[in-house]
């Protein structure tokens, strides 16, 4: 399928799972090779990281836990603008090898509000693998261990990214058309 309709958008093919798959074998690769020993916890940000994160652990091959959280709708404003609050972490992180598994890093605000309140929680080690990144969207300086793949500063769904929570179901990433 090389045009899909969401809604009342058009989206057409722009990266097909065949290139989705190798770059979650790459950041398996390299997540199993530097955390071997570490028994991380892989933490997924629901929603839209579900398909990454599944894909992901069927190729870690070393010890590790998951766990699912999810950011509040609601928001409150901090000093980074809106801020959304991390639910449904409960076990206790202090000491633990983290990884937050994103679906996608844009302007960069999410992903640094949610290392932060890992952080205050007092784990080792927080690190972040994201499927997809926007280099050119990003306002925040953040270390991203781990990225799948860059992309243009375009809006795209499938592969667990929605457009009003249509086509996460796809299974390749589709852009939209304007
Ligand atoms: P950030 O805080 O980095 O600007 O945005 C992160 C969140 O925005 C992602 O977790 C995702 O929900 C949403 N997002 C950013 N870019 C896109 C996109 O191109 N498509 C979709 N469907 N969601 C996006």
């Amino acid at each position: 399928m090389s045009r899909v309709k969401v809604l009342d958008k058009e989206f057409e093919l722009s990266i097909p799972e065949t290139d989705i798959l190798k770059a979650v074998d790459e950041v398996a690769e390299r997540i199993n090779s530097d955390l071997d020993g570490k028994n991380p916890l892989m933490v997924c940000v629901l929603n839209g990281s579900f398909m990454f994160a599944s894909d992901l652990m069927k190729r870690i091959t070393i010890p590790c836990e998951i766990s699912f959280v999810k950011l509040s709708s609601y928001q409150g404003t901090g000093s980074t603008g809106k801020v959304k609050e991390l639910i449904g972490l409960n076990e206790n992180i202090e000491g633990r090898t983290i990884v937050l598994l994103e679906d996608i890093v844009d302007t960069g605000l999410t992903i640094c509000s949610t290392i932060d309140q890992v952080k205050a929680l007092g784990p080792a080690d927080v690190r972040v693998a994201t499927m997809l990144f926007k280099p050119d969207a990003c306002k925040k300086e953040v270390t991203l261990d781990y990225v799948g793949l860059n992309i243009p500063n375009d809006f795209i769904v499938g592969y667990g990214l929605d457009y009003d929570g249509y086509g996460r179901n796809l299974k390749n990433i589709y852009t939209v058309v304007e």
